[in-house]
């Protein structure tokens, strides 16, 4: 067992912009939250049973040959092919058999054959199998047709993974396929990054927090809490819900400290612009130490960072459509690092579009789309970043670069599936 790990704290300055900068470029704004954050979640032992979805801190080291022994890979017969030619070869069978669990503890002379079933150690003396189908036997003989290749129907030690070799990295998340992997080479265990935790809190006096409570004409049920605190659970963090503040800064800075006592990290929604009801920023500018990006985002643009009792805040928009593009393009890949996961980048596609669309330069621009049953990139008809059906229908979101382009159907656009930003789509 090694010693919990107490990662290093993150600098004050980690969110500062270099002085003068407008309008931070996408690019460059991710390329500034790689290089200043880090891990900050510790480490601890866990059991493969546990470990799904997890961080490995340290690389996994095979502890065992997958397979350990040579073994067979089908039923059939079992013998020495140097003791076999061309044309029909006809050896007699030894008594008893080899299995998976149950080997054969004699050795097969030179000539000999013996029943063997997959997944059973060769015994000494066999090298090569040949298929049952391929045979004929009254129980005494086998009879099959040469030649036959050297060590056919076997698998050789190690020939999967050998022993000691380096399996996984450290960073990886563990997906099913890994508990496998880890399993067949002997490591139970493994040492993981405790799970970050994030905590979420939505902020507006036009929020109703109960989705079934009665709503006066002035108020909206509160969209942006339920959908974070999912997104984190999908990605593999703990969720701390810390429920909605109204626009009041006393309210909103004793939820933060819950959240700061709580949590890794901190989402925010709403009030994160500079406008005079934008609290959060307000807040975080008097008694944290915020920094506002005014990233070239469309949608989104202003994103709220700072840290509040040590520990990162992102100050997300309030626009639900808003909120989601930015969770997904610059909240993923930071938590992913304050995780252990290191950075993590969405795989996008190329695919032509169905639609017509003309930008300007200066914002990069993602749209809600989803892909028609011939493989092309439709987008929600309305921008409109309230449009929360426009979320839900979408399957992914087509992302339009920093530059001016016009776009007509059957140009190609980058799509990048919800499913590559770690999200289920609803089929
Ligand atoms: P803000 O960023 O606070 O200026 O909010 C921008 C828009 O998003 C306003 O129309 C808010 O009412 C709306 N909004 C803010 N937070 C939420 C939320 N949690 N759920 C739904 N809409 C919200
Ligand atoms: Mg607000």
């Amino acid at each position: 067992m090694t010693t919990p790990l107490t990662p290093p704290r993150l600098r004050n300055d980690c969110f500062a912009m270099p002085q003068g900068v407008e309008w931070v470029p996408v690019d460059k704004a991710l390329a500034l939250l790689r290089a200043r954050l880090h891990a900050v979640t510790g480490t601890e032992a866990l059991s493969v049973a546990h470990a799904h979805g997890r961080v490995l801190a340290a690389p996994a080291v095979a502890r065992r040959s997958n397979p350990p022994r040579p073994n067979s890979a089908v039923d059939g017969y079992g013998f020495a092919h140097a003791a076999t030619g061309d044309g029909v070869q006809r050896l007699p069978l030894l008594p008893g058999r080899a299995a998976a669990g149950q080997p054969f503890e004699g050795a097969v002379p030179p000539g000999a054959a013996l029943r063997i079933l997959t997944g059973a150690i060769l015994p000494q003396g066999v090298d090569t199998v040949v298929l049952e189908e391929d045979c004929a036997t009254d129980g005494q003989i086998v009879a099959f047709d040469g030649p036959v290749k050297r060590a056919i129907n076997t698998r050789q030690a190690g020939e999967d993974v050998t022993e000691g070799a380096p399996i996984l990295p450290a960073g990886r998340v563990l997906t099913p396929a890994d508990l496998a992997l880890l399993s067949a080479v002997g490591l139970g265990h493994v040492q993981a990054h405790r799970r970050l935790r994030v905590a979420v809190l939505s902020t507006g006096d036009e929020l109703l927090a109960d989705p079934a409570g009665q709503a006066a004409p002035h108020q909206i049920f509160d969209a942006n809490r339920p959908m974070l605190l999912a997104l984190l659970a999908g990605w593999g963090f703990d969720a701390v819900d810390l429920g909605h503040a109204p626009d009041d800064a006393d309210q909103i800075a004793a939820r933060l400290d819950q959240g700061a006592q709580s949590a890794d990290a901190v989402l925010t929604s709403g009030g994160a612009s500079a406008g005079d009801e934008d609290h959060v920023s307000r807040l975080l500018r008097a008694r944290g130490t915020l920094s506002s990006w005014r990233i070239a985002v469309k949608p989104g643009r202003p994103l709220a960072l700072a840290l509040w009792g040590g520990v990162p805040v992102f100050g997300l928009p309030g626009n639900p459509v808003a909120a989601l593009v930015c969770a997904l393009v610059f909240a993923r890949p930071a938590l992913s690092l304050l995780s252990g996961a290191g950075w993590s980048e969405p795989q996008g596609f190329v695919v032509p579009a169905a639609f017509s669309k003309r930008k300007k330069a200066g914002r990069r621009e993602y749209l809600r789309a989803r892909l028609t049953d011939s493989g092309q990139a439709e987008v929600f008809a309305s921008e409109g970043s309230g449009r929360i059906s426009g979320l839900s229908w979408a399957s992914g979101l087509v992302e339009l670069p920093d530059a001016a382009c016009t776009i007509a159907p059957g140009d190609l656009v980058r799509y990048l599936p919800y499913a590559s930003f770690g999200v289920r789509s609803g089929g």
